[in-house]
Parts: structure tokens; sequence; C-alpha cells
């Protein structure tokens, strides 16, 4: 266990992807910085492939290496047991996330920050950072220290009923034209992603994409176990056992992912939060290495400044508030659908391309006017949806109109917004 030192400006708790990133900017920006990780560095973080938006990387001026990005975008097909949604062009590309961890670190050991492995972060006493080496004196701490963290600002723990238990795995390709035959099955043409929706339960997914012309096979999946149904592991290990053609496996991991919208408070005292263990995770697909990475980003730039937490939590609701909670009103009602209401879904263009491309790009669809008639008239053939839609777009407005508004006083508007926000979204 490596000494920390007596006192430093900023104390990261992590270095996973938020942590590393927070590590670099704050350094970047002048800062005496610590990171403090409980793993082995070369540990830290998600250890598998992620999908990142290209958008998000160039905010974060993040440019990854050729062998860490599994080429550009490609198609996407949404398929549920009776409906498609083709997405041809989006912005999310595959990347193995033990590259980006690796590079945000040397980033931030190369802009002067201090990077401690193996060492657990154990509290906070005041103003310093409690640790198994000793303690730190720091001016801010943040805790990047994901979702089963060091929970320094005692955050709420979130219901199961929206942690989703993600797996992902890289295999060797055993018998390739097998291989082509099965996504043939599926109608996937060469290369194409397979993303199979409701493999158990209304917000579940099994991904399947070939890799390296066909040499590695990458499997993602995603479910709700708290809503009796299989874990993601389970999922992916059943698909491995029924397809032959699927090979040794070369890496991979399982979590759980924390699918509420973000928490009202980022911040208090002298902690900030960002990355998972703010739950500032994109819900509908539990997306949370962008969003843990801008944050970061906005964290530190806002303090450089001469800003204050405050501002920082404030900056982050008035920024993405509105299309986290948004994307979490769709995710709680998406949990709830059976096969054919999701089918009905996707079917006749009730989602289409536009709407499915913007939730892969984490922004949020544009109504024309011209998409109006159509959809009027799928949602007449399929009227089980309406009521479900109806709630979903009141809750979009209403949370978009409050994030706008998030207060920066503290106390009583503080507590008025949030129970507005609670109420507005039915939690
Ligand atoms: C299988 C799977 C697939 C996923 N796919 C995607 C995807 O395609 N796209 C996407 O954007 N997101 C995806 N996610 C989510 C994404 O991986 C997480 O949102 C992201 O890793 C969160 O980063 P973080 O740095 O905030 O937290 P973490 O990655 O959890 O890092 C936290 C770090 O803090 C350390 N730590 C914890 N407690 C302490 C302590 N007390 N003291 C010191 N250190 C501590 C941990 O060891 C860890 O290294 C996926 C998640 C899973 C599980």
């Amino acid at each position: 266990m490596a000494a920390v030192p007596d006192a430093v400006d900023v104390a990261i708790v992590g270095a996973g992807t938020s942590g590393a990133a927070a590590a670099r900017y704050f350094a970047e920006r002048g800062a005496k910085v610590l990171c403090v990780e409980r793993r082995a560095l070369g540990e830290a973080g998600a250890r598998w492939i992620n999908g990142i938006t290209r958008a998000a990387l160039a905010e974060a001026e993040i440019e990854l290496p050729r062998s860490a990005r599994f080429g550009e975008p490609h198609p996407v097909h949404l398929v549920s047991d009776a409906g498609r949604v083709v997405v041809r062009t989006h912005d999310v590309i595959d990347a193995d996330m033990r590259a980006l961890v690796a590079l945000l670190q040397e980033q931030a050991l190369a802009a002067g920050a201090t990077l401690v492995g193996e060492t657990s972060v154990l509290g906070r006493d005041g103003d310093h950072l409690v640790t198994d080496a000793g303690r730190v004196r720091a001016r801010w701490i943040v805790d990047a220290s994901g979702l089963a963290g060091a929970r320094l600002l005692d955050q709420p723990l979130v219901g199961t009923e929206h942690l989703c238990a993600a797996a992902q795995a890289v295999f060797e390709v055993r018998d390739l034209d097998a291989a082509r035959a099965w996504f043939a099955a599926a109608g996937i043409p060469p290369g194409e992603i397979y993303a199979r929706l409701g493999v158990a339960g209304g917000f579940s997914i099994l991904n399947v994409r070939l890799h390296d012309g066909g040499r590695t096979v990458s499997v993602l999946t995603g479910s709700i176990p708290a809503l009796g149904f299989p874990s993601g592991k389970a999922i992916l290990d059943k698909l491995v056992r029924d397809q032959p053609w699927i090979g040794a496996r070369v890496f991979g991991g399982q979590g759980a992912i924390p699918l509420r919208r973000p928490y009202d408070r980022l911040a208090r005292a002298n902690v900030a939060l960002v990355g998972d263990a703010a739950c500032q995770v994109f819900p509908a697909h539990g997306s949370g290495i962008g969003a843990g990475i801008l944050a970061a980003r906005l964290l530190a730039d806002t303090l450089a400044r001469g800003g204050t937490l405050r501002d920082y939590e404030v900056a982050w609701h008035r920024r993405w508030g509105g299309l986290f909670a948004a994307y979490d009103a769709f995710r709680r009602w998406n949990q709830t659908m059976a096969p054919a209401q999701l089918d009905d879904l996707m079917s006749d263009g009730v989602l289409d391309e536009a709407f499915a491309r913007a939730g892969l790009d984490q922004t949020m669809p544009r109504l024309t006017l011209g998409a109006l008639p159509p959809k009027a008239r799928a949602l007449r053939r399929r009227p089980g949806l309406v009521p479900g839609l109806a709630r979903v777009a009141a809750q979009v407005v209403g949370a978009h109109v409050l994030s706008a508004l998030y207060p920066h006083s503290e106390r009583r508007r503080f507590s008025a917004w949030s129970r507005g926000m609670a109420r507005v979204l039915a939690v």
C-alpha cells in the first residue's frame, strides 16, 4: 500500500473512467490531485467493451487510440418478437474500457496527479479523506467510486427495481460460417449489430456483434433481475452454451448499473459526486461512461473558474438533468412492458429510426410536424400504447421545465424543487 500525501487540493475516490477523468481535468487545471483506488490501478473501472458516443469523446477531448476502438458506428437492428427498427446511422462506437481507463490514468499522471492503487477510502472526517493508508486533508473531495463505492454523501441506495444486471464479454469465433448463418437467420447483414430487446422483461437486451472481420464476437446483455427475470450474465451464458460457434472467452465482466435518474443533490459540504456514484447514467440503456467523464470535466471547469460545488450541481442539472429524467420516465414505462407491447412499440413507426437514433446518441428526439400524422395513425392502430406514451410525454416536458429551473439556493426552494420533480416523475 503506497503512502498518501498529507494535503491536496482535490482528493478523488476511484480511478475508473469518472475518477481518472476527474484526476486528469483537475491536474490539467493546476490543482494538486490525489486519486485513490481500492483495486490495482490497472484493474480499475469497467474492464469490458462499452459503447460511447463520438460526441462525448470529442467534448471530453479524448482521442482513443485505434487499438482501443472497434471501427466506426455500425447499423443497429433493434429487434423484438415481431418488430424491428433499423438505425443505419448513429454516433456510438465500441471502445475497450481497459484502454480508456489506462489512457485517462496516463493523462492524469502526465498532468501531475498522484494516483494510488490498492488503497481503500474508508470515509470522510470533515475536510479529511480517511483511507487505509492514512488521512489526507483536501479542499475538495470527489466521490467517483461507483455504485458500490464509498458513498461519502450517504446517497440513498438504488432500489433493486432500478438496477440493471449487465454482462459483456468478447469471445473467439470458432466457426465463422456458422456465426454468419446465425446472424443471417436473424436477418442481420454481415458486420451489423443484432440488438434483441425483451429477452428477459421489457427492459432487457441481448446485443451481439462480430469484430475483427469475424475473428471475435462481442456479446452485451442486461436485464432487471428484481422484476423476476434472469440476469444479464445468465442470458449471456445461455447464448454461449447454445451456440457452438462461440469459442473461448477473451475478456469481459459484469456488474450492476444504476438506472434511476441522477440524484437531486450532487454535492454537499466539500464533497461532489460524479459518475455511477451520482447515478449519472443514461437510463434508457444504462450508459455511464460519457456521462461520468463529462460530469468530471464540468466539475473541474466550474471549480477552476472560481465556482462552487453548488454551481456544479446547478450547471449539471440545468444541462443534463431534463434529458436524463426524461429517458428515466421512458425506461420505467419500458420495463413494465409485456412482449406484445414491446412489439407494438417497435412496429408501424411508433418508435421510428429517428427516435431510436436519438436514444442511442443520448439526445432528445425532435418531433417534426410532418411526423405527427403517421405517428397518430400508428397509435390509432396500437391504442394500448396511448396511456403510457401520454404519461411519459407529460413527464418529459415536466422534467425539462423543472431541470431548467434547478434552484441555486439551498434549503426551502431546493426542497420544494425536489418534491416537485418527484411528483412530476411519480417517484
Ligand atoms: C456489463 C456492463 C456493460 C456496460 N455497457 C456500457 C456501455 O455500453 N456504455 C456505457 O456508457 N456504459 C456502460 N456500462 C456502464 C459503465 O460501465 C459505468 O457507468 C461506468 O463504468 C461508471 O464509471 P465510474 O468511474 O463512475 O464507476 P466505476 O467504473 O464503478 O469505477 C469506480 C472505481 O472506484 C473504485 N472504488 C470503489 N469504492 C472505493 C473505495 N472505497 N475506495 C477506493 N476506490 C474505490 C472501484 O474499485 C472502481 O475502480 C456498462 C456496465 C456494465 C456492468
